[in-house]
């Protein structure tokens, strides 16, 4: 609690002086507001200061840091990033779920030089090459992870690990530093657009509510959404692009721009709460002496079978950076038991009819129980991408407007969307931060192939991302939704099916290939070649069974029905 005080109170110190060196001007009367979230202030914007800046990044998450660092590398400055919590290294406890930077996130950590630095927070597959289930009869088993061990090194690091960490290599840099203001605390609340997009003026405007409540617009000609799958900036364009007439008529696309697609899954809807856990428990409370160790991973399987009675597992993943508390998460669905406690001491008590196995009054506080069951958790979203993610300002063109860009008209600006804002999905595959990552990359390989010109750069990196967003939440359903065992019967038939493609797939790999889970895990592999590979294969598998009825059926006739015939 008094860390979380003092957090508070840095950012607010913080803020404050970044407030006092940012740049102040009278707002621009060009800018129209068209497409500003609904405000709950009655205050008019007209009288707000507007902040001027370079480069504004929206969420200081996972894309926001890594954008921050990568651009101030390549020398851009005036760079400012809005996020509504108080740090980088604030505890959400919600979100301390474990990430798995593989090899494809990887090429963003290598292109920064930050990936040996990683390895000392983080876990690596080698150390995490074995899962130990503890079953309710107080068996213990270990079973390897689902992890391919010659597959490269993937770093497992707690979200708010990874936040700390981005954020320490920018403050550590004197350079970054200078570039870069943070504005922890502050809420994106909406974004407006300029009347004439392609004036050489033309600037976005994002309106923000600062943590004391007053509202302050920031005006730019660079704004990168990185604030995740409820994105504010999204919201914005696709406001804008429903309302703005003018542009509608050169767009092809018209209404649907800046929407969302969604995909259903069999692990859509699940809901997960996190729960933060004691350190040195016993691995069972019948050996107090044997204690569970951070750095490994562990699966308590409750009494409940699993599926509509309620069973669920307590997931403790392993974790190395000091400071952070280890957490279980619960995933099922949302009618289990466990999620309808009310209190503190309803939840121990289940727990310990639960797991009998744990000592539950050394795993868990009753503070932590009592918060616990107050949160409402999170629901696993279904799959949801948007094709488009970007606008160009100022000078340039292209970008899906109708308007042919030609070289040399400036290098322009836009607004652009990153990360969970593009595309967003539940965690099954682990493949949410790697694809955010893949990104960042690829805006910065456009930046650096077209000259830093953002107006050829934007729709470069729209037409790619728009491809890989599409495919991984394609993957989703066809991957392992099946994992969290809410649907025994259906894992089960899965399984099989896992079974039977690595099977075909070594028998016969021109024509079959391994499981999408697995292919996955191949990072010389993009998503949407894992998703052709995903249909070819099915398709395969079909003219297969077909032949396959086929051939039954002539061996039937041939025996029983018309004899013959074949005499
Ligand atoms: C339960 C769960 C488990 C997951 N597990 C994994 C996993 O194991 N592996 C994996 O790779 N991915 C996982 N993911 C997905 C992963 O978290 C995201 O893909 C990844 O964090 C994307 O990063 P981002 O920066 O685009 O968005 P986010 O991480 O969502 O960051 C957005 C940031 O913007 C800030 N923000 C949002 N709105 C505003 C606003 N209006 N004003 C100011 N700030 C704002 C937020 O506070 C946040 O810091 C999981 C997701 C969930 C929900």
């Amino acid at each position: 609690m008094m860390l979380l005080l003092l957090q508070f109170v840095l950012a607010a110190a913080s803020f404050m002086q970044h407030a006092v060196q940012a740049y102040t001007h009278p707002r621009s009367s060009y800018v129209r507001m068209v497409a500003s979230a609904p405000s709950s202030t009655s205050i008019d914007d007209d009288i707000m200061p507007t902040r001027k800046c370079n480069i504004l990044i929206c969420g200081g998450g996972p894309v926001g840091l890594a954008m921050a660092l990568s651009l101030a590398q390549r020398g851009y400055n005036d760079i400012h990033v809005l996020e509504r919590n108080p740090s980088a290294s604030y505890f959400e406890v919600d979100k301390s779920y474990l990430y798995r930077i593989d090899g494809r996130g990887q090429k963003l950590t290598d292109q920064l030089g930050i990936t040996e630095r990683m390895a000392e927070v983080s876990t690596t597959t080698p150390e995490f090459l074995n899962i130990t289930i503890i079953k309710s009869d107080r068996s213990v088993t270990t079973v390897p992870a689902p992890a391919d061990p010659r597959q490269k090194t993937a770093y497992w690091l707690p979200r708010r690990a990874l936040l700390s960490f981005l954020h320490s290599r920018i403050e550590e840099n004197d350079t970054y530093r200078d570039a870069i203001t943070f504005h922890y605390g502050t809420t994106i609340e909406g974004l407006s657009l300029p009347e004439n997009l392609q004036s050489m003026e033309a600037e976005a405007c994002v309106r923000v509510r600062c943590m004391d409540g007053t509202i302050v617009n920031y005006s730019t000609t660079k704004v990168l959404g990185c604030d995740g799958m409820n994105s504010k900036i999204r919201t914005g364009l696709a406001a804008w692009a429903t309302e703005d007439g003018e542009w509608h008529i050169q767009s092809k696309k018209e209404h649907d721009r800046f929407g969302l697609h969604y995909i259903d899954s069999k692990s859509a809807g699940l809901r997960y709460k996190i729960l933060t856990l004691l350190d040195d428990s016993p691995l069972t409370i019948m050996d107090p002496t044997n204690i569970t160790k951070k750095e490994l991973c562990y699966s308590y399987v409750s009494k409940s079978k699993a599926g509509s009675q309620g069973g669920f597992r307590l997931g403790l993943l392993p974790l190395k950076m000091a400071g952070i508390p280890r957490t279980a998460n619960i995933i099922a669905r949302s009618t289990t038991p466990i999620f309808m406690l009310t209190t503190g001491l309803e939840l121990i008590e289940y727990l310990k009819s639960e797991f009998p196995q744990c000592d539950i009054d050394r795993m868990i506080e009753l503070e932590e129980a009592e918060r616990f069951a107050k949160s409402p958790g999170g629901i696993f979203p279904k799959s949801q991408y948007c094709l488009e993610s970007q606008v160009i300002l100022g000078g340039g063109g292209g970008g899906g407007n109708g308007v042919v860009y030609k070289q040399g008209e400036g290098c322009g600006g836009g607004i652009v969307l990153l990360g969970d804002a593009i595309h967003a999905f539940p965690p099954d595959l682990g493949a949410g931060v790697n694809i955010a990552f893949l990104d960042v990359l690829n805006l910065l390989d456009a930046l650096d192939e077209c000259n830093g010109d953002w107006s050829r750069a934007l729709p470069q990196y729209e037409e790619s991302r728009a491809i890989q967003s599409r495919a991984i939440c394609e993957l989703i359903p066809i991957g392992f939704p099946e994992q969290y065992n809410h649907m025994p019967m259906r894992k089960s038939i899965k399984l099989l099916g896992v079974g039977m493609r690595v099977a075909l797939s070594k028998a016969i790999p021109s024509l079959f290939s391994p499981p999408v889970f697995f292919m996955c895990q191949d990072v010389n592999l993009d998503y949407s070649q894992v998703w052709e590979k995903a249909k070819r294969t099915t398709r395969n598998l079909i003219v297969l069974g077909f032949a396959m009825i086929v051939a039954m059926l002539g061996t039937i006739l041939r025996k029983f029905a018309l004899p013959s015939l074949f005499t």
